[in-house]
């Protein structure tokens, strides 16, 4: 007999805590959704394979980090360190990663800052990523302080769902882009389509009307397919791998820009 399926957090969410969260802003997401069953489809040693004589340090952005769970979890499987290593002086992979983490919920980021084991490399940020005048105020200045005007690795996991939710196609492919020309390397995990109908769902019995248009968004489906379209027809990125599935069916896409084949940063 088959396995019974685990859940993705939106939909076990959706049935036993209906709390009012339209951008994805769970307390408790990592419980729902634990890192450890998406990093570990990530081969340790990405960044050195991806990075073998990088920038130093590596410049990454976590884009709708939440509590910050998921982004300790990523910064010490792809540096090489042990679960309980506090100081990344030795990372296996001889890599510097600084790693800025943003979410729209501030309460969520002073739980994330409060908690974190790297307060030195992991920064953390009150942020709407769909703000474009204070996300492009926000960002150039933390990559001018590098004199850097792009990241070497940018983490979107789990959060196109509530963009697309709530900004529609348009919204969701103006994200992208925006992604796409500000991250040398993109890991994305989309939501695939049968958690949007769970969220609709939910949402719509908080009385949250603005969630209607779900109906009659034109980007739908296989969403892990639609976003690659997106982020590679104009040529701006290509899709590198995609590291296997969770087990609630969800791809780990990893895309390159392709201003980095043209630079060879
Ligand atoms: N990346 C984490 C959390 C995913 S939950 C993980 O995979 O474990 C989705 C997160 O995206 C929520 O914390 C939510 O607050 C955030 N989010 C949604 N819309 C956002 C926006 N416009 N700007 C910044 N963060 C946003």
């Amino acid at each position: 007999m088959a396995a019974p399926r685990t859940e993705g957090a939106e939909e076990m969410l959706s049935g036993s805590e209906p709390g009012a969260a339209p951008y994805g802003n769970f307390p408790n997401y990592s419980r729902f959704h634990p890192p450890e069953g998406r990093v570990r489809l990530l081969p340790p040693a990405l960044l050195g394979r991806l990075f073998p004589a990088g920038p130093s340090p590596l410049l990454g952005l976590d884009v709708g980090c939440n509590s910050g769970e998921l982004s300790v979890a990523l910064y010490r499987h792809l540096l090489g360190l042990q679960e309980n290593e506090a100081s990344p002086d030795q990372p296996v992979v001889g890599k510097i990663l600084n790693l800025l983490c943003c979410d729209i919920d501030a309460a969520l980021i002073e739980r994330a800052e409060r908690c974190s084991p790297f307060p030195g490399s992991i920064s953390y940020a009150t942020l709407d990523v769909m703000d474009a005048g204070a996300r492009e105020l926000f960002l150039s200045a933390y990559l001018s302080r590098f004199s850097r005007s792009t990241f070497d690795i940018g983490f979107c996991m789990s959060v196109t769902m509530w963009i697309h939710l709530n900004h529609g196609d348009d919204g969701l492919v103006e994200f992208l882009t925006y992604l796409s020309s500000r991250c040398n390397y993109l890991l994305i995990e989309p939501q695939p389509w049968k958690c949007y109908r769970a969220a609709a769902r939910r949402l719509r019995k908080l009385g949250r009307n603005d969630f209607d248009h779900f109906r009659s968004l034109a980007i739908n489906g296989d969403m892990a397919e639609r976003i690659t379209q997106i982020l590679t027809e104009d040529g701006a990125m290509e899709l590198v791998c995609c590291f296997g599935s969770t087990s609630w069916d969800r791809s780990l896409l990893l895309f390159k820009s392709n201003r980095l084949t043209q630079k060879q940063l």
